[in-house]
């Protein structure tokens, strides 16, 4: 039995305009086939062992063939149980998911579609400007730009006396052909355009004028591709409408260096200010143990008197492994628990187990002040993680218990390049782990170059770990929180941050 192909529209480009569905796709897929508008932060949503296969094309390179996309997958349907083909935008909208339906359809293999947010339509939203409105449009019409040479298959004389809002995609190299085909088919040359360039993105960037200017003021801005073309009068309303050009991280470019493999709550909030995230290095998890040895573990578990769990990821790995050697949450009774960090205890929530004891930071120190009054000599402790922090903790906790690492998983960094530093408006560390992530993959040069930009800490040990980097703390956050640190990324960008 083939599997599934499920074409998903991945929206105009901001993450969060993805769909509840979309997501959950996204989440399950073995295979996701993407294209070059996907925004990849869309693609850390994947589950760990999912394969991508990337379709999409650079403006000026070949594209890979349609026939070969369909084979693609075609052939994967056959080998996995769920392949999805992302698509930027609207799966339907000129993204030839009609063709891909089709020959999925000739082959037997079941599809389901999850429409997206078109650029058409959303992506014009992002730059203020409403498809229709009562007093100035009554429809629209959504035309490809993409005029093959020497067979101009528009009829230029019906939409020249179309009412409506005209958007081209796919129309930046033609602009002055549109633009002029429609005034001399009859539209006024005075009707508003608009050019939209990467709408949605923090990168988002707009120019409006007529018919007779849009195009001189193109080529000046220097816009181009992916831009979406709009004509007609509610590009007027843009200057009441524009929320998105206006938020407070607009056109900011932050480097979040990672401290941990997944999801960054910061990230969504800075994207959700308008600011564009790049998160670095990517991390992986790789878990370590075999089931023979974790089930051996699971029915030793009686002999600790605590467990402590460095971390989320370990709560979830811990509990998946408990839960595979036919064991449950009773096998845990006896024990107490520690969770080292809010996010570890709140995952222990989520598999109905409360910390008996939460230790804020992942300290030696801190750990022995909240835990020393329950070890006595003989007190078996099982440390269950990271390799590094139960390996870390298992030598400096010592003392009266005796301490057994159970790494459950390896954090592997993954620098992908390219990277360039250069481009950052500010860096945002949020741990001593990202500070130390982030220089174990920069190049000596690189890390010169860390030195001349804003690096923005989110507390005094997160401060004190960059400075023992030899590099220096440009702002440090009120309080060691996330949300002191946007705070503090806000007011850096309405005063100084350069636009
Ligand atoms: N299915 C997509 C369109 C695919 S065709 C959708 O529904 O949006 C590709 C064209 O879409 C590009 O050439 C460009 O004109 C437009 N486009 C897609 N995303 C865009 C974006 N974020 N900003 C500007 N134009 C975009």
């Amino acid at each position: 039995m083939s599997g599934k192909v499920v074409l998903v529209g991945a929206g105009p480009g901001e993450a969060g305009l993805l769909t509840v569905k979309a997501l959950e796709f996204l989440r399950q897929a073995d295979v996701i086939v993407y294209d070059r508008l996907v925004d990849p932060v869309l693609l850390q949503e994947r589950k760990q062992d999912c394969e991508l296969i990337y379709v999409g094309k650079e403006p000026s390179h070949h594209p890979i063939p349609q026939s070969e996309i369909e084979q693609i997958l075609v052939k994967q349907a056959k080998r996995n149980k769920l392949v999805i083909r992302l698509k930027s935008g609207d799966p339907y909208v000129f993204g030839r998911g009609g063709e891909e339906g089709e020959a999925l359809h000739a082959a037997g293999i079941p599809f389901e579609v999850v429409p997206g947010v078109t650029s058409a339509i959303g992506g014009l939203a992002y730059a203020g400007i409403p498809v229709t409105h009562r007093d100035f449009a009554s429809s629209f019409h959504v035309i490809t730009g993409h005029l093959k040479e020497g067979s101009d298959p528009l009829d230029w004389t019906s939409l020249a006396r179309l009412e409506g809002t005209l958007i081209f995609l796919m129309g930046m190299t033609q602009l002055p052909a549109i633009c002029a085909n429609l005034i001399q088919h009859g539209r006024r040359p005075d009707t508003a355009a608009a050019v939209v360039e990467w709408a949605s993105r923090s990168r988002q960037r707009t120019v409006t004028g007529d018919l007779t200017t849009i195009c001189g003021k193109v080529a000046e801005e220097k816009i181009g591709a992916p831009g979406l073309i709009v004509v007609g009068d509610v590009v007027k309303l843009r200057d009441k409408l524009n929320f998105f050009e206006r938020a407070p991280l607009f056109r900011k470019h932050i480097l979040l260096p990672r401290a941990r493999a997944g999801r960054s709550d910061l990230a969504a909030k800075i994207t959700a200010l308008g600011g564009e995230v790049t998160l670095y290095p990517g991390i992986r998890m790789e878990k370590l143990h075999e089931p023979a040895q974790m089930n051996a573990i699971m029915a030793s578990l009686p002999e600790y008197e605590e467990i402590l769990f460095t971390s989320a990821e370990a709560v979830s790995l811990f509990i998946e492994a408990l839960l595979e050697s036919g064991k449950d949450n009773r096998a845990l009774s006896g024990s107490r628990l520690t969770a080292i960090g809010k996010q570890t205890k709140e995952k222990l929530r989520e598999y109905g187990l409360a910390a008996d004891i939460l230790v804020t930071r992942r300290s030696a120190d801190i750990i022995r002040q909240a835990c020393a009054g329950n070890w006595r000599q003989g007190t078996k402790v099982l440390l269950a993680g990271s390799e590094k922090h139960t390996a870390q903790l298992a030598d400096e906790l010592g003392g009266a218990a005796e301490f057994a690492a159970l790494p459950l998983y390896r954090e592997v960094l993954e620098a992908e390049l390219p990277f360039d530093l250069s481009k950052f408006d500010a860096v945002c560390f949020s741990s001593s782990a990202s500070v130390e992530h982030l220089l174990s993959v920069l190049s000596a040069e690189e890390q010169a170059l860390l030195r001349s930009m804003k690096l923005l800490s989110i507390g005094p040990l997160t401060s004190r770990t960059i400075r023992e980097q030899g590099l220096k703390v440009y702002r440090e956050a009120k309080a060691a929180q996330p949300d002191s640190l946007i705070a503090l990324l806000i007011e850096e960008a309405g005063e100084v941050m350069p636009t």
